[in-house]
């Protein structure tokens, strides 16, 4: 077998001709959506009330197990993938560890995320519907810009909602935004009746993205020919992810390799299950034997501390329910640095998997994570997102664990994005002035009180 390069990247006549859909492979689906006024399964009209009807469509696809990524949308992808697989050498050499280290680096785009995989489809397809505009909320920033960047190459007027504290710490990230056209507004805004009504109800609130979700959807239905998107969380968002896990295992499958742990940080669960996606029929068909594990960070633990339940995705309770893992959509998260980690519930699809038992969850603390993403920084060079140096963290703690035990381990995990527009949090973390977070029991309880009290499955 060849030895691996560092560096791979797919021909351009070998990159994804297809997204592949996780749910077609899957034993049991997870609940339907619910509407929220009349707690019936959720129709496709309903939905398309709200999202562009193809994504409806893909949203409640259980049965094709490729999609066909239309060509406008491969032309897109062109602009910015493939993404590398990078065989982390100098990390392994620095933890001297027999266990083998790659990544998916995600961050080569100038929004500087994974998110402009799904905004690069989703724009596509609100486009091909008529639409002439769309909104959105944004945590961090790395949405809104990726959102940014794919409306104006197709043509289409986007308001961007910020989440409030976000905007203030970024700034410059505002300023890309609208150099991509966008119309940004910082979070609880007065601009619409929910962001009036949560500003009395919490003045001075840096807001949360359930916020500006609220904000966002309200606005889009008081717009004419306007509709919504959502960064994450949907199984639409998921399957456009695919690319990541698809590309992945074409460079691993092409040298041989198959990887023992698949980790990935989990915000509203997009990136790893974009990432997981290809691995886990032969995880569920028990064929292999990975270990897909979710990170996400102590002071927003939907899946290690949540309960499975129906729920909003938004603190203003409008949207439709889903069953999932969450904190309660009257979860207020603390102030922490990985602003796109800050959501209180988790993907449907990535709950139902991590439900029956084929995932794996672990918490870690924001010193610990900015603690591995500096060391990451100083041997293989790239700047990472605070959010993904949740998947660094543990992926390193896997390499450890295996020089104690002599394993040779072969771990995989996404590099979901750079850090740039985080020197702040950076600074914080160099000059020991970054605190941890954990939600107190009452922290806990205050979200948990906030959800629906109606009948739940098993
Ligand atoms: C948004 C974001 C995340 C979290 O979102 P997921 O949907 O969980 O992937 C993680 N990393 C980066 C860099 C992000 O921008």
């Amino acid at each position: 077998m060849k030895k691996i390069p560092t560096k791979t990247y797919l021909r351009e006549e070998e990159l994804p001709k297809c997204w592949y859909n996780m749910k077609a492979v899957m034993k049991e689906q997870h609940e339907p959506f619910l509407n929220p006024k009349t707690l019936e399964p959720a129709t496709e009209e309903e939905l398309s009330k709200v999202f562009c009807s193809e994504l409806v469509k893909q949203e409640l696809n259980e049965t094709d197990e490729y999609i066909p990524i239309p060509e406008e949308i491969q032309d897109f992808y062109k602009m910015f993938r493939p993404s590398p697989l990078i065989r982390a050498y100098c990390l392994e050499k620095e933890l001297d560890t027999p266990a083998e280290i790659y990544y998916k680096f995600e961050g080569n785009n100038t929004s500087g995320s994974h998110k402009l995989n799904s905004a690069a489809a989703q724009v596509y397809y609100a486009k091909k519907e008529g639409l002439t505009s769309l909104t959105t909320e944004t945590g961090a920033g790395q949405w809104g810009t990726a959102l940014a960047m794919a409306s104006v190459y197709y043509g289409i007027d986007l308001t961007v909602f910020m989440v409030k504290c976000s905007a203030e710490q970024k700034p410059h990230r505002k300023a890309v935004m609208q150099t991509y056209g966008a119309n940004v507004v910082p979070s609880p805004s007065e601009t619409t009746e929910v962001g009036r009504k949560i500003l009395e109800e919490f003045p001075g609130t840096g807001g949360s993205l359930g916020c500006a979700i609220s904000e966002a959807i309200e606005k889009s239905q008081k717009t004419p020919n306007c509709k919504y998107v959502l960064g994450s969380v949907l199984d639409h968002v998921s399957l456009h992810q695919s690319v990541i896990g698809l590309e992945a295992k074409t460079v691993l499958d092409k040298y041989g390799v198959t990887p023992d742990v698949i980790i990935g940080c989990a915000g509203g669960g997009s990136n790893l299950a974009g990432l997981i996606a290809p691995f886990v029929k032969d995880k569920i068909n028990g064929t292999k034997n990975y270990r897909l594990v979710a990170v996400e960070p102590a002071s927003c633990p939907s899946l290690t501390k949540g309960q499975y339940k129906y729920d909003y995705g938004d603190t203003g309770r409008t949207t439709p329910l889903m069953r999932m893992y969450s904190l309660g959509s009257g979860f207020m998260p603390a102030a922490t640095h990985a602003g796109g980690l800050r959501f209180h519930g988790m993907s449907p699809v990535l709950s139902k998997l991590y439900h029956d038992g084929y995932i794996e969850a672990i918490a870690v603390q924001q010193t610990e994570v900015f603690d591995a993403a500096v060391r990451f920084a100083r041997c293989e060079g790239i700047l990472p997102a605070p959010e993904s140096s949740h998947a660094i963290k543990v992926a390193i703690d896997e390499a450890l664990k295996a020089k104690e035990s002599g394993e040779k381990k072969v771990i995989l995990f996404n590099l979901s994005g750079t850090g740039y527009f985080d020197m702040m949090s950076y600074t914080k973390f160099l000059e020991n002035k970054m605190v941890d977070y954990v939600p107190t029991e009452e922290d806990l309880q205050k979200g948990f009180n906030s959800f629906l009290d109606i009948p739940q499955n098993k």
